[in-house]
């Protein structure tokens, strides 16, 4: 087992290594040790370089998933004991592998440039290591132009161990949260306070194609909640948080991590098909949440980190919900056609 940083690596050491019918598993979040164990048995033996790309060094989550536990990055130092305590219970591996194995320590955004420098015969992905789908990626692209192997692979050897990874990480999550926001549902919030806390929530999302949060809140003072046209918000109003919910992915958080991401395995443009996804959105997830505890609707706003896609704009046109804040916009305006047709008001925050 060997380790080499990409910084450091000589144009002839590159060249020499791309030579080699080498077999790369890009950054990473954590694998579980049964998977590395079921990962390495299954490496084709004709593969004479297996390079374990981490970056763990340089950056600690996956890059614009901070604070999200489930998009931590696995660490050098994680990989590396992990490997040694496999080797020390497994002889015939460590004879069949220890030599094989390259750890390249390199940093997220160069990615693209080990794939075109390395050739490497065949890349694998753990799910979970990127944000938006794997290709909207260049290094996704950059493995397409050359013709690699690619397969997208769990973190997880069964879903017992996806289920309780989510456990251990969404309790992380909401200690977090809470310690930040001391979420008390009785205190009141102002616009600018709602708008952070969505964002927030968002990052519970185990959805790495798209994160959102959402709040239901009820007006308790200022003049938004006489003036039903207003589009814009009024500074001084405070509300109260009735409940929240971020995009969860059913039937359990980890499930796309383990199985993979219907958008992935479609290559859905950013924005279309939106029935591929195994994610109930935030708005709808809310609502649900609110519903399962009996809450009342009477006078009942939403507030969402972005606006709603037409399939829960039907589902709120449809609700006693009357306006929705939100933070950034939807590229396709046909949640805000179905939103004005059904008479809801909205105003950006
Ligand atoms: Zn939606």
């Amino acid at each position: 087992m060997i380790e080499l940083k990409w910084h450091k690596l000589s144009t002839k050491k590159k060249k020499y290594l791309s030579t080699a019918n080498s077999a790369l598993l890009l950054q990473s979040i954590p694998m579980t040790k049964r998977r590395v164990k079921e990962f390495l048995n299954n490496i084709d033996c004709k593969t004479e370089l297996l390079i374990l790309g981490v970056v763990g060094q340089n950056d600690t989550f996956v890059p614009g998933m901070e604070d999200s536990m489930q998009f931590r990055l696995a660490t050098l130092d994680e990989v590396k004991q992990q490997l040694i305590s496999l080797f020390k219970s497994n002889p015939k591996l460590k004879e069949q592998l220890e030599k094989k194995i390259v750890l390249l320590d390199y940093s997220y955004e160069v990615g693209k440039y080990v794939i075109r420098e390395l050739k490497p015969k065949q890349i694998f992905w753990v799910n979970g290591s990127w944000r938006f789908s794997l290709h909207l990626r260049q290094e996704w692209w950059e493995s397409y132009d050359l013709g690699v192997k690619i397969k997208r692979i769990s973190p997880f050897a069964n879903d017992n161990e996806a289920k309780s990874r989510a456990k251990k990480i969404t309790a992380e999550n909401l200690n977090w949260l809470t310690k930040k926001w001391k979420v008390n549902l009785d205190s009141d919030f102002a616009v600018d306070e709602l708008k952070e806390f969505v964002q927030d929530i968002s990052k519970l999302s185990w959805d790495w194609t798209g994160q959102t949060g959402a709040c239901l809140v009820h007006e308790i003072s200022g003049k938004n909640q006489t003036n039903s046209d207003s589009k814009k918000s009024d500074d001084s109003s405070r509300f109260e948080v009735i409940t929240w919910s971020h995009n969860v992915v059913v039937p359990f958080e980890s499930y796309i991590m383990h199985k993979g991401a219907l958008k992935e395995l479609h290559r859905t443009p950013p924005g279309e098909n939106i029935e591929l996804t195994q994610t109930n959105h935030a708005e709808v997830a809310a609502v649900l949440r609110a519903a399962e505890q009996g809450l009342n609707f009477e006078n009942i706003d939403l507030v969402t980190s972005k606006f709603p896609c037409p399939v829960c704009a039907r589902i709120l046109a449809d609700s006693p919900i009357s306006r929705v804040y939100y933070s950034e916009g939807y590229s396709n305006g046909l949640g805000m056609m179905v939103l004005k047709g059904a008479g809801k008001s909205f105003l950006q925050i």
